[in-house]
């Protein structure tokens, strides 16, 4: 294989980097395939950072006056680019990120879903038209651009939560400020180039619309407590959201949160046990367990565990482990080494509080933190379960009735996605029921992950209630206006309030 400093080079002069962005610079962007530098990106100063901000609230006032379906041309072009770049993009975010190259390519592929999917949008931003108490009117809802869009997003998804932000609040009339993942610099600037080039095929993009701002936390904050700013969307953990959110609020901004997941599965004694263990072993061991929606916890009914937990430790121990660029590897690496030493502590205290694990290990790879996935099986739902461990440890609790099942699924502090597995379909739609799981994502008989961009995205509780990518969810990117217009030469007050005067 081709060293991961060669090929990402390569594939960033391809995608139209400039090499004085990722060329003495002060943030290093490293693989997690060998742990090597790929470049030294300079990064943005707060100054910097400052004047972006305003040149994208100008830009806005602009952007705004344009009719929707021509702002709609540019995500159409956008996601033309995107798609004659796949395989370099695909590629970059595994080199980047870490994740086998069929997902790279599919993080790319979700990123023309929405491309798509907001190009049809630009002609569908319509209210409602609604029954007035009074005659000779007519009150009826628009909804307006919001402003700028300040994006803070993830590692573990590195350009796809760009997309589902970016290609709606784009069609919305917003501008977009990005803040990437301080791990993931280089597809960010890929992402930067590729939008460039539809910008310039657009034609006449006002100046300074869609920022980036390369480097830490403290560009995020400057998001965050910008009154440029009316809408921050931000993507990572539940700890980042809880300073984010209160920072948003307290200047009345509104937040767009998508924080951690603790996500379960409830196999019922009536599931398809085969379609079981493919769904578990995508959804818990995929991505090497960094994904948000990464199954967490199997609540196995105790008629089936014994069926199932032998065939799924055969699976976990079958999977292939090493470079995510070869095509028969299944698990890559971890994104850094903090990662792999939370992994371990946290199957430590699995063992401390009772839990059995098997799986865990180190396991030698081209340079970087990899490890085999693990199964504890636990006594209880006890503290480290509740708790988001980024990594890829499925916790097994087995389980008697379903009231009881759903309850356990529920009584967690995240509530991201959740699946149940049965053929019954009381059991289903009790699931699906106000009254069972409380996650923003409900399946049956699938898995919680690998979300289609067709629906609203996003969870409750500590994962923070918000909503991205499809639906309705680009209602959260504008500004709803309420207009009642009198056409009539008589003035009724509603209420039939009467307030005659002279
Ligand atoms: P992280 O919280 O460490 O960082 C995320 C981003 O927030 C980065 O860009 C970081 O620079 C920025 N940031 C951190 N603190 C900040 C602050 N106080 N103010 C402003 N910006 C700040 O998360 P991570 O390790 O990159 O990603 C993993 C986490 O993200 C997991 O918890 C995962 O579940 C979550 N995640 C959630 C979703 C979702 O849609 N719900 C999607 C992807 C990842």
């Amino acid at each position: 294989m081709a060293s991961c400093r060669d090929e990402a080079v390569a594939l960033l002069g391809r995608l139209g980097v400039p090499a004085a962005a990722i060329t003495g610079g002060s943030l290093p962007a490293r693989s997690p395939i060998t742990g090597e530098s790929l470049a030294q990106v300079v990064e943005t100063s707060p100054a910097e950072a400052a004047a972006a901000i305003a040149r994208a609230h100008e830009a806005w006032r602009l952007w705004r006056e344009v009719p929707g379906p021509r702002r709609g041309e540019l995500i159409r072009l956008l996601g033309e680019e995107l798609r004659a770049a796949k395989a370099d993009l695909g590629l970059l975010v595994t080199l980047e990120a870490g994740k086998i190259l069929s997902e790279g390519l599919g993080e790319v592929q979700e990123m023309i879903d929405i491309c798509d999917f907001a190009t049809g949008l630009s002609r569908q931003l319509y209210g409602l038209t609604i029954a007035t108490e009074r005659a000779e009117h007519r009150m009826m809802e628009t909804w307006h651009p919001a402003g700028v869009v300040g994006v803070i997003t993830a590692f573990n998804f590195p350009v796809a939560v760009w997309a589902w932000n970016a290609a709606l609040a784009l069609v919305c009339g917003d501008a977009v400020v990005w803040k990437p993942s301080e791990k993931t610099p280089l597809t960010a600037l890929a992402v930067q180039a590729l939008f460039g080039r539809a910008a310039v095929r657009f034609g006449d993009l006002p100046e300074g619309l869609c920022p980036l701002l390369l480097g830490g936390r403290v560009l995020g904050e400057m998001l965050v407590d910008s009154p440029l700013v009316p809408v921050l969307s931000a993507t990572g953990s539940t700890a980042m959201g809880r300073a984010v959110a209160p920072r948003v609020a307290e200047r009345f901004g509104r937040s767009i949160l998508e924080l951690g997941g603790n996500n379960a599965a409830i196999v019922a004694p009536s599931a398809d046990l085969d379609i079981v263990l493919r769904a578990v072993a995508f959804a818990a061991m995929g991505t090497a367990g960094q994904r948000c929606t990464t199954l967490r916890r199997l609540i196995v009914h105790e008629s089936v565990a014994d069926a199932l937990l032998p065939a799924l430790k055969r699976a976990y121990a079958s999977v292939s482990i090493g470079d995510p660029r070869e095509a028969s590897t299944l698990i890559g690496p971890l994104i850094d080494p903090a990662a792999g030493a939370a992994m371990d502590r946290a199957l430590e205290a699995a063992r401390a509080e009772g839990g059995v694990v098997t799986g865990g290990e180190a396991v030698e790879g081209p340079g970087g933190i990899y490890r085999r996935p693990a199964i504890a099986e636990m006594p209880t739902q006890s503290e480290i379960v509740r708790h988001e461990t980024f990594a890829p440890i499925l916790y097994v609790l087995r389980y008697r009735t379903v009231e009881e099942a759903i309850a356990l699924h529920n009584d967690v502090p995240q509530g991201l996605s959740s699946s149940i597995f049965t053929n019954d379909l009381r059991e289903a739609e009790r699931f699906l029921s106000a009254s069972g799981s409380d996650c923003g994502i409900a399946n049956v008989n699938i898995g919680p992950s690998g979300a289609e961009i067709g629906g609203a995205f996003g969870g409750e509780k500590e994962t923070g209630g918000g909503r991205e990518s499809g639906s309705d969810a680009w209602k959260a990117y504008m500004r709803r206006a309420t207009n009642t217009i009198n056409y009539g030469r008589r003035l009724p007050l509603a209420q039939g309030v009467s307030f005659d005067v002279g």
